[in-house]
């Protein structure tokens, strides 16, 4: 079968799809191992046999609404190409928005960093990648999500050729439990926080994704009010938390910084104009034994 006639047929078989033909086109470029751009250049040439029948399988799994990043099992982020599975949540662009916010506030050259619940460890991996020398820990309390990040760190590693590279070192625990007082400059978290009667749940992508990571109780807060609370404790006054969330929990969210003293606390909007994420100012002591 030519490379043209198969994604024509691909693409109609993958009508659930809101992207059909880049599906199958990038379903194509991974078991060929080319570049979507050979596919223009050449749309005559001819798919060898057995690789079609490893196609055939991939686009049905596709249909059965399996999301493509389960199926190469990469996803990019920032700089990075991650491994991902069906133990970790796919990363998102709206993440690397809180990234690049995170980037641009005003910390020690020598800053402490965590990610609580690295998941594969985008967050992590990409603040590392762009601060030398900040020491960025990775924390994961699921055992398969952090095998997951430890991949993706070592992967990083070996590529790395500049002798100033940076990978996170990574620990299995929940949330900032394993952290000391008041050693942190910044935290980010990209916690679950979907309520657990949402409908959203049912659709695309997410129902193959890992229920943990996705859903927090009490109305999606849970894991977000455990984070507030213990980042209290775990950063430097003046240290930073940030905090990724659902589009409309923004006000919820701030209140919950402001309840445990955090100060100059900000939500901000994702690049789609959702507001996504709140970052504010670890204040005080005085909240240290609430
Ligand atoms: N942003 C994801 C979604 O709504 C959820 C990620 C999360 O819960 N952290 O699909």
């Amino acid at each position: 079968m030519q490379i043209d006639a198969f994604i024509n047929r691909a693409s109609a078989l993958l009508v659930d799809s809101e992207s059909a033909r880049l599906d199958a086109e990038l379903l194509l470029a991974f078991v060929l191992d080319k570049p979507r751009s050979f596919f223009y250049a050449h749309p005559e040439a001819v798919i060898d046999t057995d690789k079609l029948s490893a196609l055939w399988a991939l686009v049905e799994r596709r249909a059965e609404g399996i999301p493509l990043a389960y199926l190469t099992n990469t996803r990019e982020f920032w700089s990075h190409t991650l491994l991902v599975n069906e133990h970790v949540l796919i990363p998102r662009p709206e993440t690397e928005d809180m990234v690049e916010a995170v980037l641009q506030l005003s910390l020690p050259p020598e800053a402490n960093v965590v990610d609580a619940g690295t998941g594969s460890g985008a967050i992590a991996l990409a603040l590392a990648s762009e601060h030398p020398d900040w020491f960025v820990l990775a924390i994961e309390y699921c055992r398969d999500a952090a095998h997951v990040a430890w991949k993706n760190f070592n992967a990083a590693n070996g590529a790395a050729t500049e002798k100033n590279s940076n990978t996170p070192a990574l620990i299995c625990a929940s949330w900032l439990s394993a952290c000391a007082q008041s050693c942190l400059d910044l935290i980010v978290a990209n916690p679950p926080y979907i309520a657990s009667d949402d409908p959203h749940l049912q659709m695309g992508d997410v129902r193959f994704e890992p229920r943990s990571a996705l859903v927090s109780n009490n109305g999606g807060y849970d894991d977000i009010r455990c984070i507030v609370k213990q980042a209290c404790i775990c950063l430097k006054p003046g240290g930073y938390l940030a905090i990724e969330h659902g589009y409309l929990q923004g006000k919820q969210v701030v209140d919950i910084f402001s309840q445990y003293g955090f100060t100059d606390v900000l939500n901000h909007n994702d690049l789609a104009g959702q507001s996504r994420f709140v970052i504010g100012r670890n204040a005080q002591a005085k909240f240290l034994n609430q």
